[in-house]
């Protein structure tokens, strides 16, 4: 198949606004230079990472509608860095002919973790066994099972794995009122995610399927590409055809499944937008995630989804305290692990948990085939750096 590269490429929009300005808006701006694209973005704070890669910003919450047609007027397509957005608003927004990709109905199913799996299951896809719940009435379940806030859950912040009765009264007392899913916990044997994309004219381009390692539900480590059979490998790519053609997607999409011991894939998660598990593509990949949304929105052709390495490593830098500081000494010592590349996202407040930044480990192919082990040593050198505590 032959690719266009981003040199010879002459996008017909020229101004992308992007509904959203954190790290994933931050690393978007510089894909867009790549294209000749500028991006304004809408984001409640002028320190927001993709502030200062942006062409413009608009300055409000990300649910803030008048804002987004504000966004609109200066701009040729709307698109999205997270999906806390308005959807009933936006339609009003649509009606007027602003042009969003993906569209808010693709959207429209994905917002609510509920509503997501209803909308899995129609489509005969596989998922853990789910109910919805209110916290009014008692659940029989064995433990442990798993309590997901419907809407606005991000990073394991409001998904929780109930183990025992005490625990299971107190995630009760403290959720009540709210929208929940229950679902079975899963255990399972790997996690896996594929970063996608779909274009308007309906072609589809999938990276690399990659495993993810998560730590208190937030992801630690990726693992570019994922040692799995072929059978797994067509199975996930036949579930995310399926996806993302239903949804009449636009743009990247990032789908989290689980792969169980006995080789079965269940769908955790699709985020309609770049994804952390696809990060290692930019240093990785013939094209980036970031330039790939680009092309899909702005009508481009997409680009090509190879690694231009053996595989690669992906290592978060979570924060580990509340504290104001750009941490530059730690930075320049990850730079020196042989093949890193060192993503910061300039955030200006450092909290427990927080994503401020990346570091992607280019591998041999002696190293890929070292698998898990290898990945491992590698995230423990990261970490040995920015945490040694
Ligand atoms: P978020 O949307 O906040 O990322 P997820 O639903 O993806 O939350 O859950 C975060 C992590 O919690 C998952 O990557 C997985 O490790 C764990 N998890 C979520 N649901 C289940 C489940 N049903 N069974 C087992 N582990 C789960």
């Amino acid at each position: 198949m032959k690719f266009t590269k981003a040199a010879n490429i002459s996008a017909k929009f020229k101004r992308v606004g992007v509904v959203g300005g954190g790290q994933l808006a931050a690393m978007m701006g510089d894909a867009a230079k790549t294209l000749g694209i500028e991006l304004v973005v809408q984001t409640p704070d002028a320190t927001d990472p993709a502030v200062s890669v942006a062409a413009g910003a608009v300055l409000a919450a990300v649910d803030d509608v008048l804002a987004t047609a504000q966004l609109a007027n200066e701009c040729d397509v709307i698109t999205f860095e997270n999906e806390f957005v308005d959807l009933d608003g936006l339609r009003s927004l649509e009606e007027q002919n602003v042009l969003f990709q993906p569209s808010l109905s693709s959207l429209d199913p994905l917002l609510d973790k509920y509503v997501q799996r209803c909308y899995l299951q129609g489509l005969g896809l596989p998922t853990p066994r789910f109910w919805a719940w209110d916290c009014s009435q008692d659940l029989h379940l064995d433990f442990p099972f798993v309590v997901k806030v419907r809407r606005h859950g991000y990073d394991g912040q409001g998904t929780f794995i109930v183990k025992d009765r005490e625990s299971f009264e107190s995630i009760r007392a403290d959720l009540r009122g709210q929208s929940l899913l229950v679902e079975e916990f899963v255990p399972f044997d790997r996690e896996l995610a594929v970063i996608a994309a779909r274009s308007t004219t309906g072609e589809i381009a999938i990276y690399p399927i990659v495993e993810t390692q998560q730590q208190n539900q937030v992801c630690r480590l990726v693992i570019a590409p994922a040692q799995i059979s072929l059978d797994v490998k067509s199975d996930a790519e036949a579930i995310v055809r399926t996806l993302l053609n239903s949804l009449e997607a636009v743009g990247v999409f990032g789908i989290e499944l689980f792969l169980t011991s006995d080789n079965k894939l269940l769908v955790n998660e699709i985020a309609p937008r770049t994804h952390n598990s696809g990060h290692f593509t930019i240093d990785a990949c013939e094209t980036s995630q970031f330039e790939q949304h680009l092309r899909a929105v702005c009508q481009l052709p997409l680009g090509n989804c190879d690694l231009k390495c053996a595989g690669a490593v992906m290592v978060n830098l979570l924060g580990y305290e509340s504290a104001e500081s750009d941490y530059l000494e730690k930075r320049q010592q990850l730079a020196q692990i042989p093949r890193s590349f060192v993503h910061w996202y300039g955030k200006k407040v450092s909290r427990p948990g927080r994503k401020l930044g990346h570091v992607t480990v280019l591998l041999s192919e002696e190293a890929v085939d070292r698998g898990r082990v290898q990945a491992e040593a590698i995230a423990q050198t990261v970490e040995s750096i920015w945490n040694p505590n």
